[in-house]
């Protein structure tokens, strides 16, 4: 076996183990596998351990490689989406994690009445007001609710964050929690379900799954390092 198949399993097994421990059923938690910087053969062997789900941050390097590889693969964004490129991407990928403002969700919403679509699309949030992140905060996200409810376009499914990078995976917890105490009250807030949490990635993914992930975005544990800084 590759040595992608063995992390993937050993990954869906933690995955597992970590829904079971918090009383989840492991079939609500799915695993996102973030091939950014990976070449298609790399993807390619993670299709053949059974991954049919993949991640890439970047609109070019995700329409380069779709083409290459199976047509049954489904594609996510979940980088910054710059408004030039939501032509091009919203028909090939099938979420996109990473509705950072209002007026992206606007050009999207658009976009997508010219393409005749309906995307899929997470709100991510920028808890701890990073400004090196993009993203809602807090505030902002409830005083936009309406506005972003009137896309009518725009299938909302939840939120996604991306808490401070600390090597300790325990220091992701609050904002984890955080995240879900967030969705709970914009679903009150907004009369509408926000079922997708998209949190966690390969060093804090079982935390995350024990705070409520519905999605983990892992690269790292599964390909191998990166090599280049994205
Ligand atoms: C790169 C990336 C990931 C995966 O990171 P790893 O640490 O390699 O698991 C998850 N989410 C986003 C938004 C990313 O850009």
């Amino acid at each position: 076996m590759s040595d992608i198949h063995e992390r993937l399993q050993a990954i869906r097994a933690r995955m597992a183990t970590a829904a079971t421990r918090s009383g989840r059923d492991p079939a609500t938690v799915q695993l996102l596998a973030v091939s950014k910087t990976f070449p298609v053969e790399a993807i390619q062997e993670a299709v053949e351990g059974g991954q049919l789900l993949f991640g890439e941050n970047k609109v070019q390097e995700l329409l380069a490689k779709a083409p290459l590889l199976p047509a049954k693969l489904e594609w996510h964004l979940i980088g910054h989406l710059q408004s030039n490129k939501v032509r091009k991407i919203l028909p090939v990928a099938r979420c996109i994690h990473s509705i950072d403002s209002l007026d992206l969700a606007r050009d999207v919403d658009r976009i997508a009445a010219e393409l005749g679509l309906f995307p899929k699309v997470l709100i991510e949030v920028n808890l701890a007001a990073e400004s090196t992140k993009h993203g809602f905060n807090a505030a902002t996200l409830r005083s936009s609710l309406e506005a972003l409810y009137a896309l009518r376009r725009l299938e909302i499914q939840g939120l996604m964050c991306i808490p401070p990078f600390d090597p300790d995976p325990t220091k992701s917890r609050p904002h984890f929690i955080e995240l879900r105490g967030l969705r709970d009250e914009l679903e009150k807030l907004g009369g509408a379900p926000l079922p997708q949490l998209s949190m966690g990635m390969s060093h804090d993914f079982e935390i995350a799954i024990e705070e409520g992930a519905t999605i983990v975005r892992v690269g790292s544990a599964i390909f191998g390092e990166r090599k280049a800084k994205v």
